[in-house]
């Protein structure tokens, strides 16, 4: 079978400085909030080109905890994309925010201009803006855009690392970078991990505290925190995995340059490829095709595993009937959620998994 992810199959130097690093921190004694940590926020709010990283428990978290470092809470809307992991727009409602949805565009299911347009209103205070599958595009424009309606851009990050656009990489423009290091992201710890980033001291200091109960001095609680904190393990997880990162992004683009040369069928349809200066770390590649459950059903039966990002848009989840959205509706959404198709993509597939994914692909008879 052809997995989406295939941890068993990474290369053995990986996994020899991943245990490396379990036994250096078992040996080191110091568990939570110590030297691993502070390195590894050190490193990857340099990657990100910013001053600040605060490693916190999960992307979900990061950020709740950058929406409250930001002041935003009751009372507040925030808006963001019906077309995203539910951990965004629970975070927005775990910070006492309310969302607000907007519609994509169908070419990249990126948010759509229009539509947040739409969801404007006196009370809107941020942009939560997803960097979906991977792709940074239209970042410039987002940060004119909330510059003058005033509302703050915040990023997540979750499936973007390394992804850059018009230069700058993602996280680096908004107020916050949000980033999930769940196992299955592009750099992902050995369990849940997660990091805000910042170019505000400020901001940072504050979600500093608020992920460790509120405490600015020890047993001194400023304000009403949470627990989430990024553990040593993880961070020294993350350090080894890093050093890998730029050979498995090329990696992904390499398979997805592949998909989209070689995919030649009339009903699947390959999601666009970015244009400068946008990029595409290919999180997830993905198709469009108006036989979607019988595509599914034709690739496992090849060994092809798949899967969809995303089934159902989040205005028709189950916990969140009422949520507010744009007037017109999110008709966009609920075509790609019903179209959309995950093929594997990951930097431990070789050349022989990819022809047999495109053979796959391309003997579909529907
Ligand atoms: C994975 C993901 C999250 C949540 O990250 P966790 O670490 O699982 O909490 C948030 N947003 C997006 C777009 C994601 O893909």
């Amino acid at each position: 079978m052809i997995l989406m992810n295939d941890f068993k199959a990474e290369p053995p130097e990986l996994k020899a400085s991943m245990a490396a690093a379990v036994a250096r921190v078992a040996d080191s004694g110091h568990f939570v909030l110590g030297p691993e940590v502070a390195g590894f926020e050190r490193d990857w709010a340099a990657r990100c080109e910013v001053a600040h990283g605060v490693g916190v428990g999960n992307g979900m978290d990061a950020i709740e905890i950058g929406l409250r470092a930001l002041g935003i809470g009751p009372g507040d809307e925030v808006i963001t994309t019906a077309m995203t992991a539910f951990a965004t727009v629970l975070a927005i409602l775990r910070s006492g925010a309310t969302p607000v949805l907007a519609d994509i565009r169908p070419e990249t299911a990126l948010l759509d201009r229009r539509s947040v347009e739409r969801c404007l209103s006196p009370r809107t205070r941020a942009l939560l803006l997803v960097h979906l599958y991977g792709q940074a595009d239209d970042l410039d424009a987002w940060e004119a855009f909330c510059s003058s309606n005033r509302i703050a851009l915040i990023e997540d990050c979750a499936q973007a690392h390394l992804a850059r656009f018009n230069g700058r990489p993602v996280g680096s423009v908004g107020a916050i970078g949000a980033w999930s290091f769940y196992p299955t992201k592009n750099l992902g710890a050995l369990g849940d991990g997660g990091m805000l980033v910042t170019q505000d001291h400020d901001i940072a200091r504050k979600a500093a505290s608020l992920r460790n109960y509120g405490q600015t001095v020890r047993y001194h609680h400023a304000e009403i925190g949470l627990n989430s904190r990024l553990d040593e393990m993880q961070a020294a997880l993350l350090s080894a995995r890093l050093t890998w990162l730029d050979r498995f992004t090329a990696r992904r683009q390499t398979v997805a340059d592949a998909y989209r040369a070689r995919i030649r069928h009339a009903l699947v349809t390959p999601m666009a490829a970015a244009t400068a200066p946008a990029t595409h770390v290919h999180h997830l590649f993905v198709v469009t095709t108006p036989r979607r459950d019988a595509l599914q059903q034709h690739l496992q039966d090849r060994g092809v595993q798949t899967h969809i990002h995303y089934p159902i848009p989040i205005h028709r989840q189950a916990a969140v009937p009422d949520l507010q959205r744009d007037p017109q509706g999110l008709p966009a959404a609920e075509a790609h959620a019903a179209s959309c198709l995950s093929l594997p993509c990951h930097p431990g597939l070789n050349d022989a998994d990819v022809e047999v994914v495109i053979d796959a692909v391309n003997a579909f008879a529907p």
